[in-house]
Parts: C-alpha cells; structure tokens; sequence
C-alpha cells in the first residue's frame, strides 16, 4: 500500500541523532536499564523520593514498544492480577498532565469491545462479574448504547464491553515526558548509552558496565523490554520471554466517530489527540519462530493454544538472526545491544492491506481518509501473558520488570510506582508476589487469562 503524505510524527521517537551521553556518573543508588515507559516511569517516582538514579536507554527514550504502542490506557479485559497495578496507574493517568506540566494527550473516552457473537457476549459478562471487587465503570452495553457512541459502524454487533473511564494517551509524547520530568527532579537519563552487563561481589550487584564506562551501584532494575531475556541469559538466568510483531498505522484527521478505543477481532481503533486515528489489525500477531520459541516452547504452549487462529508463524531470517547472537560476552566489547540499537521491524504490508480494508468496511466514513504513516512494533510477551517483576538470580540487588505483552502502556505509569518501592524495600500497597518469575519454574499451572 503507497502512504500519501508520509511524514514521522510517530517515527520520530526511533529516528534522528541519537545523542550519547557528555559524561556518566561514577556511582548511583540506582541503576535502570531501558528507557520505555517502565524504566523511566520508575526513574521519575525514585527521584521525586531523592534516590540517586541513573537510566541508560541503548538507542532512544520510547524508542521501542513504549513508542510504537496503540495508545491503549484500559483497565477493562486484563487478568485480575493487573487490576490493583492497573487502577493505580490509572489514578496517575488521570494527574500525569498536571504533575508533570507537560501535554501526553490523556483523555479518559472509554474503551470498547464489542461482541461479534454470544459467547464473546457472556465472557464479557463473566469478565465484569469476576472484577466486581474493584468497582469499575465497566458494563456490558446493548447495540443500541453501542450505535451511540460509535457513529456510523456497519457490523451487527451484539453489544460490547465499556468502560467509560478508560483512556488513550499519545504514546510518542508520553514516555519522552515522564523521562523528561525524571530528569528534572534529578534522575540522570543517558541514551545511546547500552548496559553491557552486571558485576558483583560478595554476592551482591557492586556496578553496572555501560558501553561509555562503570557506574557504581548495588541496586539494578532490568527493564528491557524485548531485550530482557537475552540481558537475563547473559547471567544464566533464564526468563521465558518471546516477540510478536503487531503492525499499526495512524490516518489523517478526520470525523469524529468515537472517542475512545474500540476492539472488533478485525480492527483496533483509537482516536488520536490531532484528531487521526491510529489504528491495527484486530487479530493477527506475526511470530518468526526463533530457538528462543524452542526453548520455552512448553511453557508457552497454553498462549499459544489460546492464540492459536491469529498468530502467523514464520521460520526464517529471524531464526538465524537469534541463533548468530551470542549469548554470553564479555563486558570490554560490543554486544548485541549495542549492535541493534533499536528493534525497528518493517510493517507487513499484507497487514496494512487489511487493515485498509477492514477500516473501511468497518466504518465506511474512513473509506477517503488516508493512512499517512505506518510502523511495526516487537511485543514481548510472558508465557501467561502476565508481567515478570521481582528480583531474581544469585546476585542480590538485581531485579526485573517484563513481559508486559501487549498492554505495558497503560499500567507503566503505576508500575513505575510500584518498582520503585520495590528497588528501595519500601512498602507498597501493590502486592508484586503474583508476578515472581519462579512461577514459571515451580510446576505453578500456567493459564493466560487474557490475550496477548
Ligand atoms: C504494536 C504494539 C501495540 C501495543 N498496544 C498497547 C496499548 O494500546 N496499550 C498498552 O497498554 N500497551 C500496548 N502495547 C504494549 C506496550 O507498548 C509495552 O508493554 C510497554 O511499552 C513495555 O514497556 P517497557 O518499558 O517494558 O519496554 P520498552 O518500551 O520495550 O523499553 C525497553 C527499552 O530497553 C532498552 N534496552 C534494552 N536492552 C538494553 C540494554 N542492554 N541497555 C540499555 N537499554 C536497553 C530498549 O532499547 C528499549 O527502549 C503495545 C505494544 C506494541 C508493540
């Protein structure tokens, strides 16, 4: 499909100059590694608490999925594990434009998933009877309710899921932001500035090796995103993670049809702030099958049971690109992260077709508008689709946050929160034990709730 009128407005987070950092502090209380919106959401509630912290991002702040997200912030559909993370991000959500004085492009215009047939009618039933504990908004809506606030849609939808108070926030503003406000309350945010790995002693982390030199340290929080399980691996610690691509597109300005965010199993749409749309084939996830999909190919087999009619697997170029990376290394030569500085996969064309197609078939009032630029983003994913926090391996002071799959965005913010309390032993009101890595090791079922 031929762009009209492409330019980066989204890009522009993984293009341009990167920047390395003039110098690197000798020693930090804390050290982050990643500069999506979980590190630096962390970055931002440490300082504000007067911790040292130091984050390194190898390429660029949002550069990753942080950047390249829908822009979902929803609390309806996750696995109740998520929920108290979740609606504590919501709060800071809500207080985020105000608290950091800088516009992310927040609006609260609800969420939609609608039902296409009776039992995706009675799951979101089911859905909003097992989370009643939490008192949301979410209800399950009749056609009629529905019509209302999506203007012009053509299925015979059976009713929907909707939370009113779920949002959208721009995600190419969102991230650099919060990493801007870190900086100003005294966080030291280095990009183009690749960790290479841990050292310790004693048993316990005693610094952190950058591309650019040391930093003195005995607290790590790896947030890596993608990257994570090969960071992990590089310790001989073991961390179950793989990679879907999701392919999106943002149109023209254009009539407004909803406000919000609506989930159809052809089409994920959300309104943007310049009045766009950004928008992504509801059910297709490209998966190249690589020796990490061996590896932890039984650990992952409910997900992928469960993903089964939309993931396209491939085996090629992606297979061999993991199999030529070295898995240990040593800390005075380059690494792999500093050889793909960004994680920046081309859009399937076959996708973006289809969601041409399914754009204007579902709401036939798009069906002039243009779609001005498309992009791919790597989603990493846990085996039941639940993030993976804690502190793991032999060296005491290094800890983990991952596998937010496809729904990081939203709660990043009370993440954030929750892990900085984490890192410093304080209390958290945020009960992290549901998502210990070991649950994947201690014969613990493993049951995906959600999708990914
Ligand atoms: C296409 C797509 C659509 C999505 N839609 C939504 C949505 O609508 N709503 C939602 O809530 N979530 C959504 N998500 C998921 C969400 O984007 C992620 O869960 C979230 O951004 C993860 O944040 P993160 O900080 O953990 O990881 P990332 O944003 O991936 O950041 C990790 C960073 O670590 C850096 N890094 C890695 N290794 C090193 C190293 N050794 N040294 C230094 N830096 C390193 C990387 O460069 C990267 O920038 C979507 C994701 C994708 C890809």
């Amino acid at each position: 499909m031929k762009l009209k009128n492409e330019h980066l407005l989204v890009a522009g987070s993984w293009t341009g100059a990167l920047k390395p950092p003039e110098s690197i502090p000798d020693r930090a209380d804390v050290v982050i590694v990643g500069g999506g919106i979980v590190g630096v959401s962390t970055a931002w509630f440490l300082a504000r608490q007067g911790v040292d912290v130091v984050l390194c991002e190898k390429g660029y702040i949002a550069g990753e999925q942080s950047g390249r997200n829908w822009g979902w912030v929803r609390q309806q559909g996750r696995d109740p594990r998520e929920m108290p993370m979740m609606i504590e991000s919501m709060r800071i959500f809500r207080e985020l434009e105000a608290e950091i004085g800088e516009d992310i492009g927040f609006t609260q215009g609800g969420c939609l998933f609608v039902a296409n047939n009776e039992k995706e009618l009675e799951e979101q039933h089911d859905w909003v009877e097992s989370t009643k504990e939490y008192e949301l908004d979410t209800r399950v809506i009749d056609p009629k309710e529905l019509a209302q606030l999506v203007t012009g849609a053509t299925p015979p939808w059976l009713g929907a899921m909707y939370t009113a108070s779920d949002g959208r926030a721009e995600p190419h503003k969102t991230t650099p932001a919060i990493a801007r406000a870190a900086a100003r309350s005294g966080a030291k945010i280095l990009t183009s500035c690749a960790v290479r790995g841990i050292e310790s002693s004693g048993g316990r982390v005693s610094s952190v090796v950058t591309e650019h030199g040391t930093i003195q340290t005995s607290t790590v929080l790896c947030a890596a995103g993608a990257w994570t399980s090969t960071f992990c691996r590089s310790m001989d610690i073991q961390v179950p993670q793989l990679r879907v691509r999701g392919t999106v597109a943002r149109t023209a300005p254009a009539e407004k049809l909803l406000d919000g965010c609506l989930f159809d199993n052809r089409l994920g749409i959300r309104r943007r702030d310049d009045g766009g749309y950004t928008v992504a084939h509801g059910s297709i996830l490209d998966h190249g099958i690589t020796p990490s999909t061996l590896r932890y190919a039984f650990k992952f087999l409910p997900a992928l049971k469960k993903e089964f009619k939309v993931l396209r697997l491939r085996f090629g170029k992606d297979f061999f690109d993991e199999l030529a990376m070295p898995t240990q290394w040593s800390l005075d030569e380059q690494t792999p992260f500093e050889k793909l500085r960004v994680l920046n996969p081309a859009p399937s064309k076959r996708v973006l077709r289809k969601i041409r197609k399914n754009l204007d078939a579902v709401l036939p009032q798009m069906a002039n508008v243009d779609i001005v630029e498309a992009w791919a983003g790597m989603v990493e994913t846990s085996p039941d689709v639940v993030p993976i926090i804690g502190e793991v391996g032999e060296v005491a002071g290094f800890h983990i946050a991952t596998g937010f799959s496809g729904h990081g965005f939203g709660i990043g913010p009370g993440a954030g929160k929750a892990l900085a309390a984490m890192v410093t032993g304080a209390d958290s009101a945020i009960d992290l034990t549901p998502f210990c890595l070991s649950r994947f090791f201690d014969g613990s079922p493993i049951r995906p709730m959600t999708a990914i």
